[in-house]
């Protein structure tokens, strides 16, 4: 569904990304784990087309996208959570969500949404009307999901979904991404500093360091391997 080759990404003279090649598969969940300042956001802000890639290809069910615009990519079918949910605190949860779907025409088909939205987040649907920046961090974080989710995506791109949250709040989300992906049929591109909940959810993982992809391998072996479990799962 996802190619990534070779790709590379610059700020400035900062070579961020040195040349990354990855694949996400229709209806898998896979996590992109590493430390800080590894690459992580990076690789999703490239795949979103918010910060332009300088070399490589992105192919998206086959087409290129490493030249198309923001807009145009949630239109192909790919969303993204961002890193501390970037949430528009003034307006209300309800429409919050509706930004999501801005870009659609299709009235049932967002009502529907809206509905299998609320089924999965109750708690959004009792604050429909409360302004998103009362929230609380889990409730902020739902609201970002499903405002991603509004634009009817294919892939979902989530960026640390557990940053900030009570290990409580992080299985309950973790929890319904795992839902979205097997009952909405939404494959999921997931990064995370939690590595261990990340690889325990998803079914493939790759490892990050310093702007390259240094191992990958089914999420299961990741979770035995010495040295992920030395650096990454602090075991
Ligand atoms: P974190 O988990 O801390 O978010 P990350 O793995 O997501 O880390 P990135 O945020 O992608 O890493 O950062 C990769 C590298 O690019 C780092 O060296 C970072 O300092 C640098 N970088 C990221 N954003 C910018 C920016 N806007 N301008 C300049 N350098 C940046």
């Amino acid at each position: 569904m996802l190619n990534l080759i070779n790709i590379e990404t610059f700020y400035g003279n900062i070579r961020a990304l040195k040349g990354i090649s990855l694949c996400v598969n229709q209806g898998e969940i896979v996590a992109l784990i590493g430390a800080n300042g590894a690459g992580k956001t990076t690789t999703l802000m490239s795949i979103s087309g918010i910060v332009p890639i300088s070399c490589g290809q992105i192919l998206f069910e086959g087409k290129p996208i490493e030249n198309m615009n923001p807009e145009d990519i949630v239109a192909a079918g790919i969303s993204q959570v961002p890193e501390g949910r970037r949430i528009f605190p003034q307006l209300s949860v309800i429409e919050n969500m509706e930004m999501g779907s801005f870009l659609r025409k299709d009235h049932q088909g967002i009502k529907n949404d809206l509905e299998y939205i609320f089924e999965l987040f109750p708690i959004l649907s009792k604050r429909k009307h409360q302004a998103g920046g009362t929230l609380s961090g889990g409730e902020q974080q739902m609201l970002a999901i499903s405002r991603a989710m509004m634009a009817k995506p294919r892939l979902l791109l989530l960026d640390e979904p557990s940053l900030g949250l009570s290990p409580i709040m992080t299985k309950q989300i973790f929890q319904i991404i795992k839902k979205i992906n097997t009952e909405h049929n939404t494959t999921i591109f997931l990064v995370e500093q939690n590595a261990y909940m990340a690889l325990q959810l998803s079914h493939r993982g790759y490892v990050m360091e310093n702007g390259t992809i240094t191992m990958t391998d089914e999420a299961s072996k990741l979770l035995t391997d010495e040295n992920v479990k030395k650096a990454y799962l602090g075991i």
